[in-house]
């Protein structure tokens, strides 16, 4: 698959359908405010629905979080998926044992999450396509707000620099 960067509002606007016909066969999910709000111990409904559809399209699909064990497990085992803890994103070790749950290549995946600074620029690095969603709300961690304005920056320069270089998108 070539390289590929998109960003939606949320993952219910994950174009699934195009995903898979551009040859992808799994997901690489982020899971604090992308798949859940950080620090809450359930699944949003919204988000189980769209695992559901994600399992309908036939995408195997991992969670690849930075988050601590026990409770990205404890969301791992809600959402059906299995999950790496404590992933150290943007390197690439959690992106490889992803790879190697979901028995795909890099060019078979693409990353789904909502923050550049971890999820994108450690998707890219393995030559993972990403879809970037809008984080679901703005309560984060000190490091993670810290890093906002600079993440904002590199979002908007990636997205500007694939629409000129694609402009059909
Ligand atoms: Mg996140």
């Amino acid at each position: 698959m070539k390289r590929y960067l998109q960003a939606v509002s949320d993952i219910g606007e994950v174009p699934l359908g195009e995903l898979v016909r551009l040859g992808v066969k799994g997901l690489i999910f982020d899971l604090d405010n992308t798949l859940a709000p950080p620090h809450s111990e359930t699944a949003p409904p919204a988000t189980l629905r769209f695992l559901a559809e994600v399992r309908r399209a036939g995408l195997a699909a991992v969670i690849v979080s930075n988050g601590r064990r026990p409770r990205v497990e404890r969301l791992g085992r809600l959402m059906g998926l299995p999950v790496v803890a404590r992933a150290r994103k943007p390197f690439g070790r959690g992106y490889r044992w992803a790879l190697l749950e979901m028995g795909l290549k890099a060019s078979q995946v693409a990353a789904v999450g909502d923050h550049f600074l971890t999820d994108g620029l450690g998707a890219l690095y393995q030559g993972i396509p990403l879809v970037l969603v809008d984080p679901m709300t703005s309560e984060e961690d000190f490091l993670v707000r810290a890093a906002r304005p600079v993440d904002h920056i590199l979002r908007r320069l990636a997205l500007t620099r694939r629409e000129r270089r694609s402009p059909r998108g």
